[in-house]
């Protein structure tokens, strides 16, 4: 099955103001508040995009998850200085049903390309997001990642992957703590954009 027809692709833009950029580059002006390089997303967050990541995130779809590996592989690196690191924000508890929608991804898109693949990112707590605003977000996202084996991404190229972006907060919390732990440059590419 190919629904990359029917997916509403996304333009490159700087994904914090929204100005087109090459690649998806973080534009100079908001680069001095992200550690992100780039965002690229690659589809709108509505009808099939929207189905996939539903299947993906309730059910665990494999086959969802594959769809959306391929849509994603036509935007990745082909180098071995580039690790993809899923931007996980599911507990302990739901990673071990298998439905991190993150690492169904990322382990996906690293089989296709060949890319090395690594689940450097932990959260550290769960923290309720409803009703805060982007600096309150940022607040308490600010200590919600540690990174674990940091010998996979230091000096590396590290590209985080997750299933839908919204404001971004939580990539940038985690481009914080990957850039700490000695990541040459962060990145993302995301399925679909809110
Ligand atoms: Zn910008």
């Amino acid at each position: 099955m190919d629904c990359t027809r029917r997916l509403t692709p996304v333009a490159p833009m700087c994904y914090r103001c929204r100005e087109l950029t090459d690649s998806g580059k973080t534009c100079p002006t908001c680069r001095a508040h992200s550690d992100l390089f780039a965002v690229r997303a690659v589809a709108v967050y509505q009808g099939v995009a929207k189905d996939l990541v539903w299947q993906l995130k309730f059910k665990g779809a494999q086959a969802a998850a594959t769809e959306i590996a391929a849509t994603m592989a036509r935007f990745a690196p082909h180098s071995p200085e580039y690790v993809l690191v899923p931007a996980s924000t599911a507990t302990s508890r739901v990673r071990q049903r298998g439905f991190d929608q993150a690492t169904l991804i990322a382990r996906e898109l690293a089989r296709k390309t060949g890319l090395p693949f690594s689940r450097a990112l932990r959260r550290s707590g769960q923290h309720h997001q409803v009703g805060a605003n982007r600096a309150q977000r940022l607040i308490q996202l600010q200590h919600a990642y540690r990174v674990v084996a940091t010998h996979t991404v230091q000096g590396k190229h590290v590209i985080l992957i997750d299933d839908v972006l919204t404001t971004g907060a939580t990539l940038e919390a985690a481009a914080k703590a990957l850039k700490a732990a000695g990541a040459k440059r962060v990145s993302a590419l995301v399925f679909a954009r809110a």
